[in-house]
């Protein structure tokens, strides 16, 4: 396991003088402290969870973005169980992306297990530049994912302007 806190201090939730002053410096946030102890937790009765290496993440409107290897996502994509273990330790919403993704990847990862077609750069009256996502299929009330919160953890996180739109009809 690894994550953002060294090891130690995950396992005994406690921070050592290294870790307190990246806090304190901004290198590290409260969000990845509480992320890596809950990650340590789960790792000591869960063997899967103790191969993951988290690298950090963000919270943004008392939800949760999961930064984490490539592998642990494909890990995590196989097994419900898994899925809903980790989600368990969390007080909101976990949404799990790769780390060093690029701005597609990031915004694919959200949308997970939705297809999207296409992410294009537009520009809207006023000379304002956005990024319009067209995700596959059709809109229904039942779709599983938020896309006012994908909206917000773009804008938050990647600064991007998004536009999100459907393939067939649009949300109404
Ligand atoms: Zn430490």
């Amino acid at each position: 396991m690894q994550v953002p806190i060294c090891g130690f201090d995950a396992k005994n939730a406690i921070l050592c003088p290294q870790c307190e002053a990246k806090l304190e410096a901004g290198q590290l946030t409260k969000a990845d402290v509480d992320a890596s102890i809950k990650i340590a937790k789960l790792a000591k009765t869960n063997s899967e969870i103790d191969k993951f290496t988290l690298f950090s993440c963000r919270e943004v409107a008392g939800e949760f973005v999961l930064y984490l290897a490539k592998s642990d996502i494909e890990t995590i994509r196989k097994s419900r169980t898994l899925y809903r273990t980790l989600q368990g330790e969390f007080p909101g919403k976990i949404w799990i992306v790769e780390s060093e993704a690029n701005d597609r990847k990031f915004i694919e990862d959200l949308f997970f297990p939705t297809k999207i077609l296409s992410i294009n750069v537009v520009w809207v009256p006023g000379g304002i530049q956005k990024t319009k996502i067209i995700v596959s299929g059709k809109w229904t009330s039942r779709f599983p994912i938020d896309v006012n919160k994908v909206t917000n953890i773009v804008k938050q996180l990647r600064e991007l302007d998004v536009v999100i739109e459907f393939e067939e009809g649009q949300r109404r």
